[in-house]
């Protein structure tokens, strides 16, 4: 396999926070990249050598990255599959299509898991309202999940009976869906990882989630769980990285649900649970991503400490309704605390805005430093996960 060394170009795809992250680390080496996403205002176009703000299945566009770039990656599930397979034709892209093709499609996931005996909750795809009154009643209540194009809650219903189901499932234009089983969940896990094209895996260590609205609020490392749940969550991403025959970094979610771990979902791409390897670990995800996009050897992921990760949302710019600028300064004066804020020029409830990561050796301690930070900020006190 050829190295691709710097200085050269690096495509990618889509241009959120997770993409900003991968310029960095990009640049951090002397690469530079270029970056395609419609939006003319993303958080990485800002900081990218190039932006171009087209359609992510505009072949002229296309054609440009693969002119201009050795090597091509993506930070967004949803880009066409098809986009992907175009560009391989001329260059290097990593993760393929094709694995993207089964973490972009919530029934190509679930069955992707079924055929490796890999772990998951009671569900059922749904793609007519026949399907739904063929439903197992043991899915009720459950959450009804469209497809594809879904993301942070987006196009997922909770539904307590068959007629609910079948009044979500036509408010979303009848659109293929999955239908699971609402779980009690003990906890909500994600292992990140990646892997080269040698086959060389490096796991991080697991985080523990908690959600808000469908939405990650908050994680935890390592993870509160007792180490042979975080072995067997560790074996189970291992195993779903060489299925796809993976290249670059990729995140797990699990459910620990009754003792049992079950997968949710698999995001191609580096994930807000990992951002704080960016603080505390050797390597970062997103230095992974561009080590095994290049083919270069992948990174120590192991952590220097314990992290809480607290997301930032566009809620916290805005009291009652009336704008407001959070109390940086605040924030900034407390040690051991690492704030990052995307860019974005506009806040909107529930637009991820930025994080921070606290940082130490005792999590308590640095589970409530992290939670008194944010009420200094302003953030709602509505989940508080696992604080006496
Ligand atoms: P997204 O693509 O928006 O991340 P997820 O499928 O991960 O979608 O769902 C978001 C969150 O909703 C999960 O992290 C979890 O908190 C909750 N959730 C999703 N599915 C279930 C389920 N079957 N049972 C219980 N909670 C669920
Ligand atoms: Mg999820």
């Amino acid at each position: 396999m050829t190295v691709i060394l710097p200085p050269a170009n690096l495509g990618l795809l889509g241009g959120g926070q997770l993409g900003r992250f991968f310029v960095q680390a990009a640049r951090e080496l002397g690469y530079q990249v270029w970056v395609l996403d419609p939006d003319p205002d993303s958080p990485a176009g800002h900081i990218a050598e190039r932006h171009i703000a087209t359609a992510y299945d505009d072949r002229s566009a296309l054609d440009e990255l693969t002119a201009n770039c050795a090597a091509i990656t993506t930070e967004f599930e949803n880009v066409p599959a098809l986009s992907l397979e175009y560009l391989a034709q001329t260059v290097r892209v990593a993760p393929a299509a094709d694995a993207v093709a089964v973490c972009q499609d919530r029934i190509a996931e679930k069955d992707f898991l079924h055929r490796h005996g890999l772990p998951h909750g009671p569900y059922a795809v749904i793609r007519s309202a026949a399907d739904i009154q063929a439903a197992d009643s043991a899915l009720f209540p459950g959450i009804l999940k469209v497809a594809r194009f879904g993301y942070d809650g987006k196009g997922q219903s909770r539904v307590s009976t068959r007629d609910e189901a079948l009044e979500a499932f036509h408010r979303n234009a009848d659109k293929s869906c999955v239908l699971e089983a609402l779980l009690s969940l003990d906890a909500e896990l994600s292992v990140v990882l990646a892997r080269s094209e040698t086959g060389q895996t490096e796991c991080f260590p697991v985080a523990e989630n908690s959600h808000r609205q469908g939405i990650l609020d908050v994680s935890i490392v390592p993870a509160r769980i007792p180490a042979a749940l975080a072995e067997s969550a560790r074996q189970c991403a291992l195993k779903i990285a060489t299925a796809l025959d993976y290249v670059g970094t990729l995140a797990v979610e699990f459910f620990v649900s009754n003792g049992t771990l079950s997968v949710n979902e698999m995001a191609p791409r580096p994930h807000n649970s990992g951002h704080y390897t960016l603080d505390a670990c050797q390597t970062s995800q997103y230095a992974q991503q561009v080590r095994a996009l290049c083919g270069l050897p992948l990174g120590d992921p192991s952590a220097s400490s314990v992290a809480v990760m607290v997301n930032l949302l566009g809620d916290l710019w805005f009291d009652s309704g009336e704008p407001r600028e959070p109390d940086w300064p605040a924030l900034l004066a407390i040690p051991d605390l690492r704030l990052h804020l995307y860019g974005k020029s506009k806040a909107r409830p529930g637009r991820k805005m930025g994080h921070f990561t606290v940082l130490g050796r005792d999590l308590p301690a640095v589970l409530a430093t992290a939670m008194h930070a944010r009420q200094l900020i302003g953030v709602r006190d509505d989940n508080r996960p696992g604080v006496a």
